[in-house]
């Protein structure tokens, strides 16, 4: 991980970062489940439930590729054999499911 990649955060202090109040297991920022619970929210709540305005609003567009920043950076994969981009376990699944 990189700084620009968001700002540094504290270590997970037991309690579950989508705000429910519940504590989590040892070394876990969420309960299971919850950090898609926080993201929705987010989008909800600072992006009209619009990924195209959570782009915009940090710089990508279809010029300025959010996935060609990922995978140029090295933080995601291109799959060997198609177009498939994602992280590196996530192109493992795929290369998987896809017999590839
Ligand atoms: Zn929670
Ligand atoms: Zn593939």
């Amino acid at each position: 991980m990189t700084l620009d990649e968001g700002p540094r955060l504290p270590g997970p202090t037991g309690r579950c970062w989508c705000g429910c109040g519940q504590e989590t297991g040892a070394g876990a920022y969420f309960r299971p489940g919850h950090d898609k619970t926080a993201e929705a929210a987010v989008l909800a709540t600072r992006y009209g439930n619009s990924v195209v305005r959570l782009l915009a609003h940090h710089g990508f567009s279809p010029e300025a590729s959010v996935v060609a920043e990922a995978t140029d950076r090295g933080i995601w994969e291109v799959c060997p054999a198609c177009e498939y981009r994602g992280a590196p376990a996530s192109v493992t699944v795929h290369r998987r499911k896809a017999k590839h």
